[in-house]
């Protein structure tokens, strides 16, 4: 199978470019979707950006993809009508490493 990279339609293997997207085909889509594909989630609540970090800097040495996402005044009108608290951080995490960073962020709180 070639896939486009573009549009992702599947073609037989000796169609060398994508008829709709004049783009060279590739052999497989599949890493590209690996990293895609993760069903992020939100952790409890950090109360600041320096927790935060102390929190991903472990993820990233447990190899856990991670990323921050705060929740400064200045977007406050961004995320009206969701419920964040202002000033907090919440990190992000694959749902299959949630049980791990959950671990992880207890036992950073539990220190502060
Ligand atoms: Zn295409």
């Amino acid at each position: 199978m070639s896939f486009c990279p573009s549009c992702e339609a599947e073609y037989v293997e000796d169609t060398i470019e994508c008829p709709d997207c004049n783009v060279e085909l590739v052999e497989s889509l599949h890493i590209k979707e690996e990293e895609d594909e993760f069903d992020w989630v939100p952790l409890r609540g950090v109360p600041g950006k320096v927790y935060a970090e102390m929190v991903t800097e472990i993820l990233d040495k447990e190899e856990i993809p991670n990323y921050i996402k705060s929740d400064p005044l200045s977007t406050a009108y961004l995320t009206a009508g969701a419920s964040t608290i202002s000033g907090n951080s919440v990190i992000y995490v694959p749902e299959k490493n949630k049980d791990k960073a959950e671990e992880i962020l207890f036992q950073i709180l539990d220190h502060i």
